[in-house]
């Protein structure tokens, strides 16, 4: 069978729902072709939703725990495994099956299976023994990423990915993390505060490389307490799966036996799975897509988005960049042309950063300047029972203007929200200041941040600004 579709988006993730549901809102005609049954991708399916929903486990056990500094203590918790991946679940199939309804009501054909380019403007679609193909005027690849594997140790069993960690088959005694990135250290607060033991080991001379230091260095001194060990500059160079361990070779280290072991090395692009080429679609050797700031491919009829088409690989950048996708496929004027990315590192305490970093500006020779707030000084932070963490945002020397924020501590997540709005808008640290920031709350910090910079502040006693 042969059939005709104005739009043909292929992956049913973050990127691939918002464009088909974008388009046939702007009156295309769309098939959206997923290989899973259910849409949402792996950020609703095995990334950002079940990660969160084990994560808020993981900060009521903390939370709990921590308590008896004010004079609270708490029996440890019984755990009930089935019910929490059943709880986890749940989540997951109610924001699943909502894409299902949003889908139908808006008259998008969904179509499942593996979708393969047979030319410029024809996939093959196949599922199990049977396949079909489709004729499109247009299409957009949404076809997201896969977890990285290490050369010679194969995922599987007790060598865990992010998916098989989140399944919760068990609570090993002893788990050890390759990887001190965003998904890893997630993982190890989930585990953590489940009972594991947690080792985690990174290649790198610090935990999420690239993050500036002096953020890292807040979450660092955190869970170096909590964790049994934490090993940087170092490389694992075997993995060998036993029926009930793992035994770990580390460079430079003495062999170690742990119960599981979860690798989060990084995830690599699908762009080499989907026979792009006979499209005249270009995929570089890494399997990434280049698009220009339409979304187009080399193909002005084909668009690509999401993590297949390059870093930061989140969720919320292949929204924005389906929504381009589809209007552009519907004839309208769109653009990618945000100014920043907010990233955040859902561990506990937090870690946001969006636009410059210093650690980015020192790299390109960029002038800067920072306002840095403690949350030693915060009463909210103080009477949270915290007090860990600082507010830091990066300004233009000359013209005062907001180019870059980072933050550790509760929350950093949403906070970064603020500062991201406020680089969008071209904010000065003097309308930062300005703005009343309710009392006493985290935010706040951001605003006596910005005075902290200005020499304005009265909460913290900070020199006044040399121009
Ligand atoms: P995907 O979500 O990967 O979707 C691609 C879809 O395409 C999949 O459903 C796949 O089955 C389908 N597909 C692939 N090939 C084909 C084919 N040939 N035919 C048909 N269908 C195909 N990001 C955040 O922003 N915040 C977070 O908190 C966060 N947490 C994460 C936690 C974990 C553990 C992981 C693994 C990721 C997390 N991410 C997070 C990243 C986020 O999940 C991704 O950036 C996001 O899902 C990318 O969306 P996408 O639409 O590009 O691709």
């Amino acid at each position: 069978m042969s059939d005709k579709t104005q739009l043909l988006v292929i992956g049913g993730g973050p990127g691939g729902y918002t464009a088909a549901f974008r388009a046939a809102d702007l009156g295309l005609a769309v098939t959206l072709v997923e290989r899973d049954p259910a849409l949402g991708g792996v950020c609703l399916n095995v990334g950002c939703i079940p990660s969160k929903a084990l994560l808020h486990v993981a900060e009521v056990v903390q939370g709990a725990e921590d308590a008896y500094q004010f004079g609270l203590t708490y029996a440890q918790p019984k755990q009930d495994l089935a019910k929490m991946r059943k709880w986890k679940d749940g989540i997951v199939s109610t924001l699943t099956g909502g894409l299902a309804g949003l889908a139908k009501k808006r008259k998008v054909t969904r179509v499942q299976g593996t979708a393969r380019f047979e030319g410029p403007n024809r996939v093959r679609i196949e599922k199990g023994k049977k396949h079909e193909t489709l004729e499109f005027e247009q299409a957009v690849i949404a076809v997201g990423s896969e977890p990285t594997a290490l050369p010679g140790m194969a995922y599987g069993g007790r060598i865990m990915d992010s998916t098989a960690a989140l399944a919760l088959d068990d609570i090993p005694k002893r788990l050890l993390i390759v990887g001190g990135g965003i998904i890893g250290l997630e993982m190890a607060a989930i585990y953590h505060a489940l009972g594991s033991e947690i080792t985690v080991v990174e290649l790198g001379g610090q935990l999420l490389p690239g993050v500036d230091t002096d953020l890292v260095k807040v979450l660092e001194g955190v869970i170096k307490q909590r964790y049994a060990g934490i090993h940087l500059n170092t490389q694992v160079s075997e993995l060998t799966p036993r029926a009930k361990q793992v035994h770990a070779k580390f460079s430079g280290g003495k062999p170690q036996t742990f119960d599981r072991a979860l690798i989060a090395v990084g995830r690599r692009p699908n762009g080499a799975m989907i026979d792009a080429q006979a499209a005249g679609v270009a995929v570089d050797e890494q399997g990434f897509i280049a698009v220009d700031e339409q979304q187009r491919t080399n193909q002005r009829h084909i668009f690509a988005i999401g993590d297949v088409v390059g870093q930061p690989m989140l969720a919320h950048k292949a929204v924005h960049e389906g929504r381009v996708a589809a209007e552009v496929a519907s004839g309208k004027k769109s653009g990618f042309e945000a100014r920043v990315i907010p990233s955040v590192a859902y561990t506990q305490p937090e870690v946001a950063w969006v636009g410059l970093t210093e650690t980015d500006a020192k790299q390109r020779g960029i002038a800067y300047e920072t306002g840095v707030f403690p949350w030693a000084a915060s009463g909210r932070s103080l009477s949270q029972g915290e007090g860990r963490g600082i507010t830091k945002l990066l300004f233009d020397p000359n013209t005062e203007q907001l180019l870059g924020a980072g933050i550790c501590g509760a929350q950093a997540g949403e906070l970064i929200a603020e500062a991201t709005l406020a680089i969008e808008m071209q904010t000065s640290a003097h309308d930062l200041g300005l703005t009343i920031h309710p009392h006493p709350t985290l935010a706040e910090t951001l605003g006596l941040a910005a005075e902290v910079f200005a020499g304005t502040a009265t909460d913290l006693y900070a020199p006044k600004r040399k121009k």
